[in-house]
């Protein structure tokens, strides 16, 4: 086991690592920009290293920095958490040749899983089902509109090197499909300097369903059940369930374990989420994350596992602690991401927290690293802290809901709690009734009407 982790990240996933440390007897050094250096993750840590200035490119993605961090508080191991370098296989690769230990999968997986048209493929051999499209990177218009005929309108034009949604286009029609061609590869020329693309089938209501995978790396891997996350503005999650409330059990069951022998078969180690988008009973791969996701402690919460201590455990070299046949769900989880946000438009309100009260009770759980007092830097996402609340069903669920978002107060900034408080009683989000598109028409209407 290690002895020393350094937790290269911020905000509450900082704050989540160094909990899972603590429990685990392990040392934990956090790493800070300026801004933060009376961030709760630096307080809390056992040792502390600034690693450069505000900008996240000169401190918190700044690899020489991180690895002088690491040498002068003797850390074997670094947890890179999300977002930053957490799906970086040049951190992954140089980590390992200083003799550090990176929490994560091998470079090999994260740079396969990085690139779409590789991944996809890597989908297709581990018969991981896909949506039908271009076998690889389509090079020109008429190659386009021949695949278009091939599996039918409307079909979607995607950047091989996407991410965030950026250089994709739909073309409904075959008369739609040299504009859209031409505007996808400048889109991504421009967004991501490679301008190759793919085709595929545009599913026009789906749902975003996504499995929780763990490997060790040495052949074993288990599935932690399904998450939906159609909840989404601009493609950002806002809100998450698990399990999956509508889609069979059967169903899950079969493509949790396709994802499972899958990950066997990768030899993968660490956590992973293989996302899918969910359509008239049928599974279509989008794409892998290659490391802990926001959404994790809703499955955690469904399980019982704590997934960041088996992240630490099978980096240092042990063996999975549990096999699929002790993997069981009870009870259904909802996370709600809490912004620093206008509820409304989205903008961004950082500033000092005036008063914070958190919710409580029974079945809640909240993830977040502010505090009465604490300035909130204009610097990084807007993410200051995750509701996550359990119960025997999602009825139960959405109960608890209800009074959790009403008792939480967050003064002094505007945050996204308002929208919540709408959310947890629409009719339709009662229901379970809703694709990835609802929430954008939600907010449309909402504006429209003032
Ligand atoms: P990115 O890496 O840019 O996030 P994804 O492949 O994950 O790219 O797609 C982003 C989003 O675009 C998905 O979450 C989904 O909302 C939508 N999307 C992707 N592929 C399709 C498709 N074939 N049909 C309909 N919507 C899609």
């Amino acid at each position: 086991m290690f002895s020393k982790v350094l937790i290269a990240n911020r905000g509450e996933i900082a704050l989540r690592i160094l909990r899972a440390c603590k429990e685990l007897g392990i040392q934990t050094v956090a790493v800070h920009s300026t801004a933060d250096a009376d961030a709760m993750h630096v307080r809390l840590a056992d040792e502390s290293v600034c690693i450069g200035p505000n900008p996240a490119t000169q401190s918190y993605l700044n690899i020489p920095s991180i690895l002088a961090a690491c040498e002068i508080t003797g850390a074997d191991a670094v947890h890179p958490g999300y977002g930053f370098l957490s799906e970086n296989a040049r951190f992954a690769r140089i980590l390992a040749e200083h003799k550090v230990a990176f929490i994560g999968p091998s470079a090999h997986h994260i740079e396969i899983m990085g690139d779409k048209i590789e991944a996809k493929n890597t989908a297709i051999e581990l018969g991981i089902p896909c949506v039908p499209g271009s076998d690889g990177a389509v090079t020109s218009v008429d190659e386009a509109r021949r695949i278009g005929t091939e599996i039918g309108y409307p079909v979607l034009i995607k950047a091989a090197a996407g991410g965030g949604g950026r250089g994709m286009k739909v073309a409904r029609t075959e008369a739609e499909i040299s504009n859209a061609y031409s505007t996808a590869r400048s889109e991504a020329k421009a967004a991501f300097g490679d301008d190759a693309v793919y085709i595929e089938k545009y599913l026009g209501k789906p749902r975003h369903i996504e499995i929780q995978v763990m490997g060790d790396g040495q052949g074993n891997a288990v599935h932690l059940g399904t998450r939906d996350c159609s909840l989404q503005r601009r493609h950002q999650k806002v809100w998450e369930e698990a399990v999956a409330p509508t889609v069979p059990m059967d169903k899950q069951k079969e493509i949790g374990e396709i994802c499972a022998a899958a990950m066997r078969k990768l030899k993968y180690s660490g956590a992973g989420t293989i996302e899918f988008l969910y359509e008239d009973g049928e599974f279509y791969f989008i794409e892998m994350n290659t490391r802990l996701q926001v959404e994790h402690p809703v499955t955690e919460r469904v399980t019982g596992m704590d997934i960041v201590y088996e992240q630490i455990k099978v980096a240092s070299g042990e063996p999975l602690s549990i096999k699929q046949e002790d993997v069981t769900f009870w009870g259904h989880a909802i996370e709600l991401r809490i912004n620093a946000e206008d509820p409304l438009t989205f903008a961004p309100s950082p500033g000092t927290i005036t008063y914070y009260h958190p919710a409580g009770g029974v079945g809640v759980r909240i993830d977040s690293a502010i505090y009465q007092g604490y300035r909130i830097p204009p610097y990084y996402d807007s993410l200051i802290g995750k509701l996550i609340v359990h119960g025997r069903n999602r009825q139960e669920c959405l109960q608890r809901l209800r009074r959790a978002v009403d008792e939480f107060i967050v003064d002094g900034i505007k945050t996204t709690l308002p929208l919540f408080q709408d959310l947890v009683r629409n009719p339709d989000i009662l229901a379970g009734n809703y694709d990835i598109h609802w929430l954008e028409h939600y907010l449309e209407e909402k504006k429209k009407a003032g």
